[in-house]
């Protein structure tokens, strides 16, 4: 059972030196109780204090990370089985498989695939995270070609799979210190995968069928030294997956069975239903996902669901405030007022540029909530807006004093007229009409867009 801050502050040295990063001992206790720090920073503590803390503190599932570089990424140490409760911290890496018997050329092609696209969306960027490539041909050089050849392309994290050690052994060679997943330890070779794992300090993913197994397995290789382990609990089907990942995820974070506490993998190219595959391993709890190529809406679609799961459901994603400008807004360009919510912001700046009106967007702090919910709890409301024009200067920056708000903040419209002096336009309740909506005025006073617009 996981442990209060003040039964761990119990168990620490009191020292107050600082020396784990924290200024006393009891924030450093508040971090161990939410699984943020390791016991390890604390250089004081005694064995027996270490064995109680250790197994209580530390994340339920462990962190793991892929590759090296600017495109490395950590997977694991999550707390929770739904989402709801707190929030999912490690996007599950989706990797891209190619087969050694693949020409050069195709397998560039992946690779530099995977290296090149990506989307922008709620402003991050989405990309597919790396090249899984498979031993099909069990010829040692051949598979170490296809490595090199991704090694060539593009510095992704990579997968190696394959049962052959030999082969595998070969292909390690071209990583150097990148640090490749290894794919996969099994009950008739795990002695030799643990030992090349070791050697070359990879990650490696142990495979077997059943709980007791995965568990036994993992406990072998952990006991042999490797830390950084990955479970593939080798489904038959996607049911079987689902379920299978579900109670890794719930004996972990319940530490009903600490051995299962690693993050999970999952091959989706074991199922014809690929795509779906993909969706049920983000939504449950796979780590690490390996999928043939998929097609630029299906990539786009997983990275989307991808990117919902994995938002913090009790913290709204915000925008900065502040005066954005969309194109080179002049004099007479128009100024929109909208909330601080991502989502607000990406989908009318998008509508926007699609306009090809240069403007002005007011951009103010409504903690991140929307405009509807905003209006609703009073974040949004007059004071708000006249202040925060006054602090991005916005009169500095056109000649005119027109406002346009929001459709959902029209309740607002008189009172923010008063507030701030400026004529207050009602835009549309939904961002797909602003275009229609500037259009109209521009077309109505200025064929140079640069005017705004009357309200209908
Ligand atoms: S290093 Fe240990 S003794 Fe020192 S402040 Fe941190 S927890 Fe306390």
């Amino acid at each position: 059972m996981a442990l209060k801050a003040l039964d761990i502050y119990k168990l620490l040295p009191k020292k107050n030196c600082k020396e784990c990063g924290d200024p006393t001992c009891l924030t450093f206790a508040m971090k161990l109780a939410g699984g943020k720090a390791d016991i390890d920073l604390c250089p004081y503590l005694d064995e027996q204090a270490k064995s109680v803390l250790g197994a209580t503190t530390r994340p339920p599932i462990r962190l793991v990370r892929m590759g090296v570089g600017e495109r490395s990424f950590a997977v694991g140490e999550e707390f929770v089985l739904y989402r709801h409760e707190k929030t999912f911290y490690h996007p599950p890496g989706i990797f891209f498989k190619v087969s050694d018997t693949q020409s050069a050329e195709e397998i560039a092609a992946v690779t530099n695939r995977v290296r090149d696209e990506s989307f922008v969306r709620v402003g991050a960027d989405l990309q597919v995270n790396g090249i899984a490539v498979e031993n099909v041909s069990n010829s040692r050089e051949t598979y170490a070609n296809a490595v090199a050849t991704v090694e060539k392309t593009a510095d992704l994290p990579l997968v190696l799979m394959g049962k052959n050690v030999d082969v595998l052994t070969a292909a390690l060679v071209h990583c150097g210190t990148y640090r490749p997943l290894i794919h996969a330890a099994t009950l008739e070779n795990f002695r030799e995968m643990y030992a090349l794992a070791k050697q070359h300090g990879c990650p490696l993913v142990i495979k077997a069928k059943g709980l007791d197994e995965l568990a036994g397995l993992a406990r072998t290789c952990s006991n042999e030294g490797i830390r950084d382990i990955i479970l593939d609990p080798a489904p038959q089907s996607l049911r079987d997956f689902i379920t299978t990942s579900t109670s890794v995820r719930q004996l972990a974070i319940t530490r009903t069975v600490p051995d299962l506490g690693y993050p999970v993998f999952l091959d989706a190219t074991l199922s014809a239903m690929q795509d779906a595959a993909v969706a049920l391993g983000i939504v449950k709890y796979a780590s690490v996902i390996v999928a043939a190529p998929l097609s630029p809406a299906s990539t786009r679609a997983a990275l989307t669901l991808r990117q919902n799961i994995y938002t913090d459901p009790q913290k709204p994603i915000q925008m900065n405030p502040g005066l954005y400008r969309i194109g080179s807004p002049g004099k007479d360009a128009p100024v929109l007022m909208t909330v601080n919510f991502s989502l607000t912001f990406f989908t009318l700046e998008g509508y926007l540029e699609a306009t090809r009106i240069p403007c002005f967007m007011l951009i103010v702090d409504t903690e991140g909530l929307s405009v509807l919910t905003s209006v609703a709890a009073g974040k949004l409301n007059e004071t708000l807006v006249r202040d925060s024009m006054k602090k991005f200067a916005v009169e500095n920056e056109v000649s005119h004093r027109n406002l346009i708000i929001p459709g959902y903040a029209s309740p607002l419209s008189g009172r923010i007229e008063e507030a701030t002096g400026w004529k207050v336009l009602v835009g549309p309740r939904d961002a797909a009409e602003i275009g229609d909506f500037l259009q109209k005025g521009v077309e109505k006073v200025d064929a140079d867009c640069h005017v705004l617009p009357e309200l209908p």
